[in-house]
């Protein structure tokens, strides 16, 4: 069985997460302004028999005002039993539960 994060997946995380807090903390918080943000980068995975589900998101935490959102950045589904990098793309374009 492959294992549930592969290296492509922490990546994704990597890039994604750079690409995110840089514009953050060059516009700081999108309420006052402020730069000091706190956040930390997640990916969470949902698993049924057939299919795993893996969500991207960075929590932001403002230390001035308080404001706190979630920002996704990624989702895709993975077949658990047979693995199609080509397939992807088809594939995160929405989850659906039959
Ligand atoms: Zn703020």
């Amino acid at each position: 069985m492959k294992p549930l994060i592969s290296e492509e997946d922490l990546k994704i995380l990597e890039n994604e997460s750079y690409t995110v807090l840089k514009t953050i903390l060059e516009n700081g918080c999108k309420i006052c302004g402020n730069q000091t943000v706190e956040f930390s980068s997640n990916i969470e995975l949902n698993e049924t028999v057939d299919i795993i589900t893996k969500s991207w998101f960075l929590e932001i935490e403002c230390l001035q005002c308080n404001d706190k959102y979630i920002h996704m950045m990624e989702m895709k589904s993975d077949d658990r039993n047979e693995y199609d990098p080509a397939d992807i793309s088809d594939r995160q374009a929405g989850y659906r539960q039959d």
